[in-house]
């Protein structure tokens, strides 16, 4: 575990590009919303699916004190999320930021909350997945994790270290640590951030991660703030952004690329 931590502190060099502008990108589900996966809690732009928490009972499907006791359960849920996250295919926003991490190298860095590999699908790389993604594993005995990549989550799966059958997939549930946050707030910090980097927080209610404080606002929390999201909610103090989108992000997604572009070109 410790290994892959400071693999993962080593993606976020904010020492690296000194004197270029940073693209930060904080992504929660809305991002994938236009590729037709469900949004959990908020509004779904597309939706003609209803946000999953209000169809299912996150206490059965999704919570880390009694996920043992629901395992077969739990493992279905996932297991239709995991199928239909792999059918899905990147949308304009996936692909612009892949493509903008391609043309700026070391200059973007995304951070996801989601826990689909359409950022990946698009093309984009070192992505922090906050609360993990679908093609891993875990052992909540000793905490060991591994790829299953594309297959299905088995729940008679047992741990090849430990050998114990509390194997679940490696999906931060209600009630679970989340040891990547440590990273998040590292890399969102205001006290790490240059004046002209970018923060991007798109698709996100800030309802499970609030960045709030974090983000800030005003000359002495340096940096271009831009919200994207589907719809204005009460959940996010949008004066702390200095410019906001609202509707489909696959449908704005020129606009915001031409907007990102200009502030990291100066
Ligand atoms: P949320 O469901 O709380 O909020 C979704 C946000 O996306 C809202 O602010 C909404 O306005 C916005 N949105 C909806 N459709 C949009 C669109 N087409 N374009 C732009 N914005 C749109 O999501 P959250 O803040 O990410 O928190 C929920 C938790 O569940 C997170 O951990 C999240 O990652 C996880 N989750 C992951 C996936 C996935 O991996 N694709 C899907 C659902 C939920
Ligand atoms: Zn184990």
């Amino acid at each position: 575990m410790i290994e892959y931590l400071i693999k993962k502190f080593k993606k976020i060099p904010h020492t690296v590009e000194k004197n270029k502008p940073r693209l930060l990108v904080f992504s929660g589900a809305g991002l994938s919303a236009d590729s037709g996966i469900a949004t959990y809690r908020e509004a779904n732009a597309n939706n003609q699916k209803e946000n999953l928490w209000k169809t299912y009972d996150a206490n059965v499907y999704s919570n880390y004190q009694n996920w043992y006791e629901n395992k077969e359960k739990l493992f279905d849920f996932w297991n239709q999320r995991k199928h239909e996250m792999l059918n899905a295919q990147p949308n304009n926003a996936h692909l612009g930021l892949a493509n903008l991490q391609k043309k700026y190298p070391n200059q973007v860095f995304l951070a996801t909350q989601n826990i689909d590999l359409l950022l990946e699908k698009a093309g984009a790389k070192n992505i922090l997945h906050v609360h993990g993604k679908i093609d891993e594993m875990m052992c909540t005995d000793c905490q060991h994790f591994w790829s299953i990549g594309l297959a299905s989550y088995n729940s008679k799966e047992i741990c090849e270290k430990c050998k114990s059958d509390k194997v679940k997939p490696k999906i931060i549930l209600f009630g679970e640590q989340a040891p990547l946050y440590n990273n998040l707030y590292e890399l969102f910090d205001f006290r790490n951030r240059q004046e002209h980097d970018i923060i991007l927080c798109i698709g996100t209610s800030f309802k499970v991660i609030n960045l709030d404080m974090i983000i800030g606002y005003g000359k002495y929390q340096p940096s271009y703030k831009i919200l994207v999201n589907y719809e204005s909610i009460n959940s996010i103090k949008e004066a702390r952004f200095d410019e906001c989108f609202f509707g489909k992000a696959n449908d704005n997604w020129q606009q915001i690329e031409r907007t990102i572009e200009k502030h990291l070109n100066i």
